[in-house]
């Protein structure tokens, strides 16, 4: 089996991660983590032969990680690029934010295979690191349950003959209230998500559906599909993870229990299965209902899609820009319906660029960031 390196291990798309690579019997080549914290030394502990890296730590941190684990341990930022480029390894980019994209690249360049979690790999970087899946002959593997279930639909398809994508979304807490209702959301209800448990920034983005925005994009760069043939349908009860149609008039979907550690298992053993951590499935206790997205209540969707079509540096703005304005709504600074108005003002603010290096992104990222800040000031 081949090594699986683990970068944003105490995250949890990390730690399901290792409990996969431990049930399969995979080996942990490497484990990484933003902070030196306590639970990144208890993995560490727990992992005796996996290298450790710490790419931002403490000074503090780093003298109780050289003390305690060695030669073991290596930290900072290009530290992390080295453990994604090791030789044959799998790859697993749970990394949360713009740090994670410089990973991706040095993973998909020297080759090995990317399970990649990191939104801001394909969202704010597409061109780059598609460019970089050319040029190292690495695979790429969706570990989100969407693209996932799009390339397990895809699996032994013609992508020649797919008429149309179909990303499903759970709809956030605020399904079918109107855009004056929204106005009054809290920080509390905005948090509280119908069936996934995820950090703040994610849950607000799945609340607004940026988060299904950024997932637009996300494949329109994994499957090389355009725009125009890419839906998204508001589905409840999150068990149909995505659905292909065919030209023939063919539709597949992927089903399951919404439980992240079947999309990671199937980014380890593509194009392989094996045995899961579920029980069969009843579908007969399965009450599946699909509708249209609201959006005029939900503006971010169609920001995304306008983004995603510009291409170049405009989805990286909308990435930025997004999480200044989500922080702020989280800090009580504007409300729920001044986020995607944040955005858009940002979006109109930076200049449009082409994109071709990690360093066009931070460019493009910096100035999105001083753009939505700037806006901030506007609307509150
Ligand atoms: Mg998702």
């Amino acid at each position: 089996m081949r090594p699986v390196v683990v970068l944003g291990a105490t995250g949890s798309i990390g730690r399901q991660t290792l409990d996969v690579a431990r049930r399969l019997g995979f080996p942990v080549a490497a484990i990484a983590a933003r902070r030196g914290s306590d639970e990144l030394a208890a993995l560490a502990a727990g992992h005796p032969d996996a290298a450790v890296v710490v790419a931002a730590p403490t000074g503090d941190e780093r003298e109780r990680f050289a003390a305690r684990f060695g030669d073991r341990v290596a930290f900072g930022p290009e530290r992390l690029a080295a453990a994604a480029a090791q030789t044959g390894a799998i790859v697993v980019n749970g990394i949360v934010g713009a740090a994670g994209l410089p990973a991706s690249v040095a993973a998909l360049e020297a080759g090995n295979r990317l399970a990649l979690a990191n939104k801001e790999s394909l969202v704010a970087g597409g061109p780059v690191v598609t460019a970089a899946l050319e040029r190292g002959g690495g695979e790429l593997i969706p570990v989100d349950s969407e693209h996932s279930a799009l390339a397990q639909c895809l699996a032994g398809e013609d992508r020649a003959a797919v008429r149309r994508m179909v990303l499903t979304a759970s709809g956030g807490p605020f399904f079918g209230r109107s855009a004056a209702e929204l106005a009054e959301v809290t920080v509390a209800d905005a948090l509280a998500h119908p069936t996934w448990d995820m950090g703040p920034r994610i849950t607000i983005d799945s609340a607004t559906l940026m988060n299904k925005a950024f997932e637009v994009i996300e494949a329109h760069h994994l499957f090389g599909i355009g725009y125009d043939r890419i839906d998204v349908v508001v589905h409840r009860q999150s068990i149909v993870h995505s659905v292909v149609e065919f030209a023939d008039g063919s539709l597949k979907a992927q089903l399951g229990e919404p439980d992240m550690r079947v999309p990671i298992q199937y980014a380890l053993t593509y194009p392989d299965r094996m045995p899961g951590p579920l029980p069969p499935f009843d579908l007969t206790a399965a009450d599946l209902t699909f509708a249209p997205p609201d959006r005029t209540a939900f503006p971010c969707l169609d920001l995304g899609y306008a983004a995603g079509r510009k291409g170049g540096s405009a989805p990286a703005v909308l990435n930025a820009a997004d999480e200044i304005a989500v922080q702020a709504f989280l800090d009580g600074r504007i409300g729920f319906s001044s986020i995607p108005v944040v955005v858009e003002r940002a979006l109109d603010a930076v200049e449009w660029r082409p994109l071709a290096t990690v360093a066009d992104v931070v460019a493009a990222d910096r100035e999105a960031r001083a753009a939505a800040t700037n806006a901030l000031g506007m609307s509150c």
